[in-house]
């Protein structure tokens, strides 16, 4: 979802300088224009979002089976220490700057078990020492909860730290799904939260979704007191203006749960992806964000 980021700026939470270092809002901003998705897919090749909720894989323990799109050996930014990194196949969001849309399709990946998967990733388990474990990412790794849940009941009973790379778009705290996704947190040791856009509207506009189950995850998650690392791709002119920083940081600190924020700054390393699959890139014209864009960013996210 968002690994192979060239250059992650992270600040842990208690170790962030103080929100007076925030700039002034009159601070010049760089918003570009704020085209609306659904029309620019009326014009674009992208294939729209698939209605279903989720896959049909009931919990169960190491034969449980997933969709995996691809498994990584040695990721060292997805979490605490060296971690075996597990990438889901399927994601109903269409961001507009994702470097992995090869992800979308629901019907592509190949089928494998809980235990498969744990039985590869143990043995790099002499890499993890104290601090690593695995990370399950997507596409969107929630699209597939029960199969989550079991990898990381299993995970638990092998010793192993679980930590869970999403975007939280499908949780909500309707039964069925909820009785779920309770236990998927339950079984989970780390979060690696994604928030796109702080504003509804313009994270449609980003996305194809709004952001409201997003935000109440991120409730959820405070209250389960279930530690959080937020992800915060830094577009410019789409999420980068001051007053949507200030917005995002008010929301981050109504939660109590967080440990570290990651800016990861707009990158255009994942276009030929989409050339390759004949969708039309939305964001070309946008250049990645610079070093005192960055800068500003981190001292009101970390402030
Ligand atoms: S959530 Fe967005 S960035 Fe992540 S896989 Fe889906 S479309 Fe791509």
């Amino acid at each position: 979802m968002l690994s192979q980021e060239p250059a992650i700026s992270s600040c842990k939470e208690n170790t962030l300088p103080s929100r007076e270092n925030a700039p002034d809002s009159s601070e010049k901003s760089t918003m570009l224009p704020r085209g609306n998705l659904s029309e620019e897919r009326m014009k674009s090749t992208i294939p729209p979002q698939p209605a279903a909720d989720f896959l049909n894989v009931e919990i169960g323990g190491p034969a449980a089976e997933g969709i995996i799109h691809s498994t990584e050996s040695f990721g060292a930014v997805d979490g605490p220490g060296i971690r075996f990194l597990i990438f889901l196949q399927g994601c109903r969001m269409r961001c507009r700057y994702c470097h992995n849309p090869d992800t979308w399709s629901m019907t592509g990946g190949e089928r494998k078990t809980v235990g498969q998967l744990l039985d590869k990733a143990e043995r790099y388990r002499t890499y993890w020492r104290e601090t690593g474990g695995i990370t399950v990412s997507g596409g969107e790794a929630m699209l597939q909860p029960e199969f989550v849940t079991a990898l990381f009941e299993e995970a638990h009973r092998r010793g192993i730290h679980t930590a869970l790379d999403t975007a939280g778009e499908p949780f909500r705290r309707s039964e069925p799904a909820f009785s779920i996704f309770r236990r998927l947190v339950a079984a989970t040791d780390l979060v690696l939260l994604d928030i796109k856009h702080i504003d509804p509207e313009e994270h449609r506009s980003l996305t194809g979704h709004d952001n409201r189950n997003i935000l109440d995850f991120a409730r959820y998650l405070a209250e389960q007191k279930v530690p959080v690392w937020i992800r915060y791709v830094l577009v410019p002119g789409i999420n980068d203006d001051t007053e949507t920083l200030r917005a995002t940081r008010a929301f981050l600190d109504t939660l109590t749960n967080v440990e570290q924020v990651d800016i990861l700054p707009y990158h255009t390393l994942g276009i030929y992806k989409w050339e390759e699959l004949g969708y039309t890139y939305t964001l070309g014209d946008v250049p990645p964000p610079d070093e005192e864009t960055i800068n500003r960013a981190r001292e009101i996210l970390c402030r």
